[in-house]
């Protein structure tokens, strides 16, 4: 099929962009060289997108560097009014993009139109609003001065983002950085660049000025690599594995830049014994099986009190056989493929990993066979793993296979809940208030959640502490990291230095 009928074919009224995006037009890489990006649902070549290199990524600092001083002293008010005028615009073109997402990444349609649609447009018109209304402090020192605090923007800024929400996580990052005054090169992951593409062109519509905003899809270890190291770059914000982000943090020494990681995570998802079972048990396929399990966030460790992990399981594992896995293009589908093979080969190979420990697959552990067997779907599994030690309870699978552990009283659940390197999300299902706060209060995460899970909102910060990163987005946090302060002193008496008076 050519390009016009895959648009066609995806219910697509506007061409997909397949180029980078610099100084505020769509132009081929220099070195005519591109990268396919493949569907998910059965690894047909969707287009080949050019694949920024060195010299297109030097273009794209330049273009930056040359916008930032008008745009960051543009009034924040108006940076902010261009935002909001995104936020419509992303609006407007609401179905155009989550077609695009789910063809691209593999999440059902039906959450790209009711999630990471609705979230991109509401986090841009978040920090178009916050755009005017962050401000520096004014300090009360001794008297006959003034000191002041400026928020100042930090400059061209780097970002690098996985491949898992891509037109969500462009907008975590993107949105604070414009309202803050900086200006930026992002690369989006190399196998999901599409969305991103599309949401440039609509910035250029809204009327955000060339070279604030570029885009440069290519390689982690060239196109990343390079953001990371780059002298002209002030500032590097990562989402990704832990181990990439370990590299960035290396790279960027060069110039110190201020590094902001968002990272893997482990997620404890501890069900008490007074939990409402029901409620528990759809949040808890809600925690590991939305976006089939490729989230950093995931409630990917099932943490049960032991008399009631029977009856939780007994509800659980039918509820994940029943999902309805399938081409993230039909209305009905609730589970969409992952969105690479070798991603798919390599959340399988953990299933084996889980036997070789003395796992029991309670359910899947398997790709599905008949219509979906071209494509990187991946069965809902269920492991039960002996120990919080094992393998499959440390370490980040990144799909929809979830480990169920026991434990017997809140001692061994915080045991088990703190057990991995990882700080990210978490969350507790109880009836007991006083459980509840004690256990949000001594968990070692950056997020908990009572009573729901995964629940996130352009106000509320979110990040990781440990192996998971650190660094917000989000909500005042984020402008924090998007500026930087300086303290002016005024000599507001006029007066003459009382030192070597003569
Ligand atoms: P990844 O680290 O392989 O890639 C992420 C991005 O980094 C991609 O754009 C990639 O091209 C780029 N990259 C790769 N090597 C690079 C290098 N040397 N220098 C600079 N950039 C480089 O991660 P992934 O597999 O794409 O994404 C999954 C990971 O992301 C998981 O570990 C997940 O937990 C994590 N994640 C974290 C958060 C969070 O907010 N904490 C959110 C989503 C995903």
């Amino acid at each position: 099929m050519d390009l016009s009928d895959i648009q066609k074919t995806a219910g697509l009224r506007t061409p997909i962009r397949n180029q980078l995006f610099i100084d505020g037009k769509f132009v081929d890489a220099l070195s005519g060289e591109t990268l396919a990006t493949l569907n998910p649902h059965d690894n047909s070549v969707i287009t080949h997108v050019a694949m920024a290199g060195k010299a297109d990524i030097d273009l794209a600092v330049a273009a930056a560097q040359r916008a930032f001083p008008k745009w960051s002293r543009l009034p924040a008010a108006e940076r902010g009014r261009l935002l909001l005028k995104l936020a419509d615009l992303i609006e407007a073109n609401a179905e155009e993009l989550a077609r695009l997402e789910s063809l691209d990444t593999g999440h059902p349609l039906k959450d790209s139109r009711f999630l990471d649609v609705p979230r991109t447009a509401g986090c841009y018109r978040y920090f178009g609003g916050m755009a005017d209304k962050f401000q520096g402090e004014t300090i009360p020192v001794e008297a006959g001065f003034l000191n002041y605090t400026l928020r100042e923007p930090v400059g061209v800024v780097g970002q690098v983002v996985p491949w898992n929400f891509p037109l969500m996580f462009t907008s975590w990052k993107m949105a604070p950085a414009l309202a803050a005054g900086n200006c930026i090169v992002m690369k989006p992951a190399e196998i999901t660049p599409l969305s991103s593409l599309k949401i440039a062109e609509l910035m250029a519509e809204a009327g955000i000025p060339p070279g604030v905003v570029n885009l440069v899809p290519g390689l982690g270890s060239v196109a990343g690599q390079y953001i990371a190291e780059h002298p002209g770059i002030a500032k590097v914000a990562f989402t990704g594995s832990t181990a990439t982000g370990k590299r960035i943090v290396q790279a960027s020494a060069g110039n110190l830049k201020k590094v902001q990681l968002e990272l893997g995570g482990k997620g404890p998802n501890i069900v008490f014994e007074d939990a409402n079972l029901q409620a528990a048990i759809n949040g808890s396929a809600w925690a590991i099986f939305h976006n089939q399990g490729q989230a950093c966030i995931a409630g990917s460790r099932l943490v049960l009190h032991e008399k009631i992990a029977d009856a939780f399981l007994d509800k659980f594992v039918p509820l994940a056989q029943s999902i309805r896995l399938g081409n993230p293009m039909d209305d009905a589908t609730e589970m969409g493929p992952l969105t690479s093979l070798q991603h798919r080969d390599r959340v399988l190979s953990y299933v084996e990993v889980a036997r070789q420990q003395g796992g029991e697959i309670l359910t899947g552990g398997k790709a599905p066979g008949g219509a979906l067997s071209g494509g990187c779907y991946v069965e809902p599994t269920i492991v039960r793993a002996k120990s919080f030690k094992d393998r499959v309870a440390q370490e980040e699978v990144f799909g929809p296979f979830v480990t169920v552990l026991t434990f017997k009283d809140d001692a061994e659940a915080m045991q088990i809940a703190n057990g991995t390197d990882y700080g990210l999300g978490s969350g507790l299902w109880t009836s007991n208030v006083h459980r509840a706060h004690s256990f949000a209060r001594d968990i070692y995460a950056g997020m908990v959640w009572i009573n729901c899970y995964k629940r996130v909102n352009p106000g509320s910060p979110f990040g990781g502490v440990g192996q998971s990163g650190y660094g917000r987005e989000m909500g005042f946090d984020a402008m924090r990291e998007y500026t930087q302060v300086k303290s002016v002193w005024v000599n507001i008496d006029a007066q003459i230095p009382p030192h070597y008076k003569r």
